[in-house]
């Protein structure tokens, strides 16, 4: 069974790779956006970490809706209000249970990325965040490990396409061969949730 502190765990983890890795995201936010995915996501990080640790949730949903909470008020830009709604969705989703196991999880998950779609209108092959959060999702029955390589995957298959949705459509064909930084950001948040399950 997951407790609340396995969610704190796969969200520290998270905002020590969205730490390390932040110039990488904001430079694939260069070409195709207005490179700053990288600081965004390192600022909303920081705050639910802070906040983690001065509420200290003792449910796993406690701890997600609150980080989602932080995302929307601290990251602004495209990707806060859907990482804010896509934790809040899954937390809300396990309810108030002090441990839930990896199948909940697993459906909280879907109904949070869910959520995603609703509120900004992706489907999986608009090089979105969605296409590496609908493979980690379809994965996650199987093991976190599984899903952090479907959503690592889901993000390099950004590559290629052409972006549907938020910024990077604006710049249209210009937007093919590059990689989405919204799906890079994504499977770091599924990586951290494999490592926060000693995956
Ligand atoms: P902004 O584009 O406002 O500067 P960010 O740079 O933080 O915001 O985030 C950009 C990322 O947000 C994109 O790479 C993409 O993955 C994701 N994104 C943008 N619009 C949408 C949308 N409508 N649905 C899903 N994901 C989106
Ligand atoms: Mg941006
Ligand atoms: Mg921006």
């Amino acid at each position: 069974m997951l407790d609340a502190d396995f969610f704190r765990r796969w969200m520290t983890a998270t905002a020590a790779s969205v730490d390390r890795e932040a110039e990488r995201l904001t430079a694939l936010d260069s070409p195709i956006g207005d490179a700053d995915h990288g600081s965004n996501l390192q600022r909303g990080f920081t705050a639910v970490v802070a906040a983690l640790e001065k509420e200290a949730p003792d449910t796993p949903g406690g701890v997600l809706t609150l980080a989602g909470r932080q995302l929307i008020s601290t990251v602004g830009g495209a990707s806060g209000p859907l990482y804010g709604t896509l934790l809040r969705r899954t937390g809300k989703a396990l309810g108030d249970s002090g441990e839930v196991s990896a199948e909940q999880l697993a459906e909280a998950f879907r109904a949070g990325v869910d959520a995603v779609m609703t509120l900004g209108g992706a489907t999986p092959g608009d090089k979105t965040m969605i296409d590496a959060l609908v493979p980690a999702v379809d994965a996650l029955g199987d093991s976190f490990a599984a899903a952090r390589t479907a959503a690592e995957e889901g993000a390099v298959a950004t590559t290629p396409l052409q972006a549907r949705k938020g910024r990077a459509s604006y710049v249209g064909e210009r937007s093919i061969g590059h990689q989405d930084p919204g799906a890079a950001s994504s499977a770091l948040l599924i990586a951290g949730l494999a490592e926060a399950a000693g995956e």
